[in-house]
């Protein structure tokens, strides 16, 4: 009982600081393009193309801010 206390409390800590990290920063470097907005092609390394991932900005909002503006429209259409 105590052991699923203390793992909920830790999963809460951990939670909210993910949540308060989506909040300062919104926003991190592509993984694709690893936020230089291009990549290099496989077949051709010398060529270099918009990135297709993050829509050559660099930036992708990050999955738990995506989540909490989904939630704030689907409560504003409420
Ligand atoms: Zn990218």
């Amino acid at each position: 009982m105590g052991g699923t206390l203390v793992a909920t409390g830790i999963a809460l800590v951990v939670l909210s600081g993910y949540v308060l990290s989506c909040a300062v920063r919104p926003f991190r470097d592509c993984w694709l393009c690893d936020g230089k907005a291009h990549h290099r092609s496989k077949r051709n390394p010398k060529l270099s193309r918009p990135c297709r991932w993050c829509r050559s900005t660099g930036k992708r909002l990050r999955l738990g801010r995506r989540l909490w503006n989904k939630a704030r429209r689907v409560h504003r259409n409420a």
